[in-house]
Order: structure tokens, then C-alpha cells, then sequence
């Protein structure tokens, strides 16, 4: 498997810290907002890497965070007059419904900012003993960047074209205007958490490094964020994480491309800035995974009514796929499979292979989903005529080891269940209203063996997935 590290700017075999598992991170939302579409090619991208590397036999530990104490978050809590955390808990919700819809599986692990001040603390307390940081009078620690000798590395940038454009602030109590902050001394009005330094809050960077540490150790497989986070985001994460662990921080770093929208950069000013909810709204949530999907994640991706259209109708295609075969394995002839269905199971491994291929070089998804509309074409001339139960089922199966990968064809399955679901506990209340205990008990049962646990409460049955 090979993955493009940006670090070195090439493809570089993968190789993992630990045999059979992969750590990887990526930096996740600040939650002051609904996440637009630009955010959800990251987010899909890792649920595919997560994916992938599961399918190939890896286990995975996935830490994404949540920046839940900012300068937008407050700004909006004032807006709104409500609280900061009040803000932040209500768009991390709203980050966990557009995931949903966009089939993004929930990370191992989503840390939060405020959940991990302890860590934040020690290590900017690290980092000033090791002399990379320092406190000034107002109260903000700053690191030390010059010292860092590898600063710039990740972004290719040599620290002297860093210096001429870094903004200088007359007033400012930085040592170098390519410091940055670690702590942030508490403006009235605002959040803050004592400190050796006085009361105040993390700097955006430092948050990331600290998880890291907490939950994955020194070094992780595999970093990961958006082209934009990459300067000087991921460039201040290796500093701080280096310079107090003394170590690697990430083996790997994965960026994605842009997305433009309709051929020109996403931007509030340009009025074409549109939320998921808003995408979701007008072609439903999966087609814009599918769409994304559609092209290689590094190389930029055009966001267009046209393109989202065309997505929309390769779906189609799939779900059109699926429920036929769904419906032959049910009602196609005894036995198989014939001789047609057949020759396109002997294929079965050949298809895998093109498909791993395709995954293997650099996550090619673009090339994996062609090799998976291949396999269902095949499976459609296969079962156009004659078709059985066994090869139908055979072949549905094949073409759902595929999508289940890339995290496609979840959507109506979900409604399918919850539909089921929601009959069966009726059909249950109604046994319990006569007093039918053994039915009652017989359907709570069916439920439990579907994965689906009931809690009666006051304001009736809920349900979820085990
Ligand atoms: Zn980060």
C-alpha cells in the first residue's frame, strides 16, 4: 500500500509503527457552525481511509477532534447570547447528524478541547522548560519558533521566506513575529482555565498535539487534514510535538485537494459558500460522498449542480443493482449458479485485486469505483436472463463487499431498517395492549436478535442499535 506523504512529497510504502494497526488523526471542525461542503471531502476522505485500512485486516484507532473553545465560538455565543460550551455542544450534535447522513462512521475517539486542558497545560509547561515556549507579562505563552530547527519542513517553506511574510505587530510581545501562540491570556467576558500563567485559554494549535499524546502516544501512523490546514497548522503541531517529545510526530501526512464550486474558490464573499445541510438538501446526503468519491482525494474537485446530478444517477444505478439482485435471490430459479452468473464469480478475484490496486495506490477511489460498476455491469448481463437464487445472491454480495468499502449504498438500507423497526415495536405494543405477554416477549426478541435493544420509557418504547 502505497500512500503520498506530504512531508516528502512522494508515495511512500506504507508501513505501519505497530504490525496490523494504524493511528492515525485528523483534525476536525471548530464547532461554531454547520460544517459546509468544502469540510466534507476530509471528513469522507478519512471515513474511507478508516475503511479501507479495516478491510485490509488493520485495526484502527481514529481520533478527529472537536475545537470547542475559540474565537468564533465565542463571538457567536455573545451573538447568540447564550453560552460558549452551549454553542459548541449544540453544532457538535449538528456535525454528528451531517456525518450520519454522509455515511462517516463516529472516529474511535472525538476529543474536545476543554476535555483535554489538563494535557494542554503540561505540555506548554513542556515546552517552556525545554525552552521552546515562553510566558510574557499579559499572560499569553508563545512558542519559540526559530528554535525549532525543523520549522517549515512539512510545508516546504525555507524559514527565511517564512520571516518576510510574517505579519509584524509593533505592539506585540512576541520574540519573533513567527511565534505563536500556545496559551491566551482571558479577555473579560470570556471563557478561562487557571493556569501556572494566569487564567486563559489554549491557542487553536496546541489542542491537536496534546490529544495526540494523550490518546496515540508520540508518534501516529498517519496525520491528516485539509491542503489549507497544512501551513501553519500541521507545521506548528510538528513543532510542538517534537520539540517536547523529543520524537517523530507522524509517519505520514495525507492532504486533500480543494473544492471548488463551480469552478471557482468556495468564499463567503462570492456568495457561493453552501453548508452540507444545504447540499443535502437539494441531492440528499449520498450523492455528495458519492461524488466526492469520484475523484482522486489530492487532486482538486468541482463542486456543480452538473456534477452532483451525474452522482446522483450513478447511485441510481447501484441501488437499481442492488434491490434487482436483492429481489433475484429471493425469486429467482432453485439452484445455481448458471453458467453466466458463474463466469462473473470466477472473476470475483480478479475484480478484488483491481480494486485493492486501485486503494493500494495512493487510495485511488476514483479507479475503485470504476472497477466497481464494472463488477456490477457484469452482474446485470449475468442475471438478465435465467437468473437463480444462489447467483443473485452470490452476486449481491460480491458487489455489497465493494460499496460497503467506500461507505456507499447505506442510505436506504437505513430507512429500509428503521421502517422494519418501527412495525415491529407497534406490532408489540399492540400484543402488550391485549395482554399478549408471549408476544409481546416473541417480538422483543426478534428485535434483540436484529441488533435492536427496546427501553420502555415514560414517553414510550425507544430503540437503538446495539
Ligand atoms: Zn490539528
Amino acid at each position: 500500500m502505497e500512500i503520498f506523504n506530504s512531508m516528502t512529497r512522494r508515495k511512500e510504502e506504507f508501513v505501519p509503527i505497530e504490525e496490523g494497526k494504524v493511528k492515525m488523526y485528523a483534525c476536525g471542525p471548530t464547532v461554531y457552525n454547520l460544517i459546509h461542503v468544502g469540510n466534507a471531502r476530509p471528513i469522507i476522505l478519512f471515513d474511507v481511509l478508516r475503511r479501507y485500512f479495516e478491510y485490509r485486516g488493520y485495526e484502527v484507532t481514529f481520533v478527529q477532534n472537536f475545537t470547542d473553545v475559540d474565537d468564533k465560538i465565542i463571538k457567536r455565543a455573545n451573538e447568540e447570547g447564550i453560552t460558549a460550551q452551549e454553542v459548541a455542544e449544540k453544532y457538535i450534535q449538528e456535525y454528528f447528524t451531517d456525518a450520519k447522513g454522509l455515511g462517516v462512521r463516529p472516529a474511535t475517539i472525538h476529543p474536545k478541547a476543554t476535555e483535554t486542558m489538563d494535557e494542554i497545560i503540561n505540555l506548554v509547561q513542556t515546552l517552556i522548560d525545554k525552552g521552546y515556549a515562553y510566558p510574557v507579562p499579559s499572560g499569553d505563552v508563545y512558542y519559540r519558533t526559530l528554535k525549532f530547527k525543523g520549522y517549515g519542513k512539512l510545508s516546504h517553506q525555507p524559514i527565511e521566506d517564512l520571516m518576510s511574510g510574517a505579519r509584524i505587530d509593533v505592539n506585540d510581545e512576541k520574540e519573533n513575529p513567527l511565534d505563536f501562540a500556545l496559551w491566551k491570556a482571558a479577555k473579560p467576558g470570556e471563557p478561562y482555565w487557571e493556569s501556572p500563567w494566569g487564567k486563559g485559554r489554549p491557542g487553536w494549535h496546541i489542542e491537536c498535539s496534546a490529544m495526540n499524546r494523550k490518546f496515540m502516544g508520540n508518534t501516529i501512523d498517519i496525520h491528516c487534514g485539509g491542503e489549507d490546514l497544512q501551513f501553519p497548522h500541521h507545521e506548528n503541531e510538528i513543532a510542538q510535538s517534537e520539540a517536547a517529545n523529543g520524537e517523530p510526530f507522524a509517519h505520514y501526512w495525507m492532504h486533500n485537494g480543494f473544492l471548488n464550486i463551480d469552478n471557482k474558490k468556495m468564499s463567503k464573499s462570492l456568495g457561493n459558500f453552501f453548508t452540507v445541510r444545504d447540499a443535502a438538501a437539494a441531492y440528499g446526503y449520498e450523492p455528495i460522498r458519492f461524488f466526492m468519491l469520484s475523484a482522486h482525494y489530492r487532486t482538486p474537485l468541482n463542486y456543480s449542480r452538473e456534477s452532483l446530478e451525474q452522482a446522483q444517477a450513478a447511485l441510481e444505478r447501484l441501488y437499481t443493482a442492488k434491490d434487482n439482485l436483492s429481489f433475484l435471490s429471493q425469486n429467482g430459479a432453485e439452484g445455481g449458479p448458471n453458467a453466466a452468473e458463474q463466469a462473473v464469480l470466477d472473476q470475483a478475484d480478479s475484480f478484488r485485486e483491481r480494486f485493492d490496486a486501485a486503494m493500494d495506490d495512493d487510495f485511488n477511489t476514483a479507479d475503485a469505483v470504476s472497477v466497481l460498476f464494472e463488477v456490477v455491469r457484469a452482474a446485470n448481463k449475468a442475471v438478465s436472463e435465467n437468473a437463480t437464487k444462489a447467483g443473485a445472491a452470490a452476486l449481491l454480495k460480491l458487489v455489497l463487499e465493494f460499496t460497503d468499502v467506500l461507505g456507499l449504498l447505506y442510505g436506504k438500507e437505513e430507512e429500509s431498517l428503521d421502517e422494519k423497526v418501527e412495525a415491529l415495536i407497534a406490532q408489540r405494543q399492540q400484543a402488550r395492549k391485549d395482554r399478549n405477554w408471549a408476544e409481546a416477549d416473541r417480538i422483543r426478541d426478534e428485535l434483540k436478535a436484529m441488533g435492536i435493544t427496546l427501553m420502555d420509557t415514560k414517553q414510550g418504547v425507544q430503540w437503538k442499535k446495539d
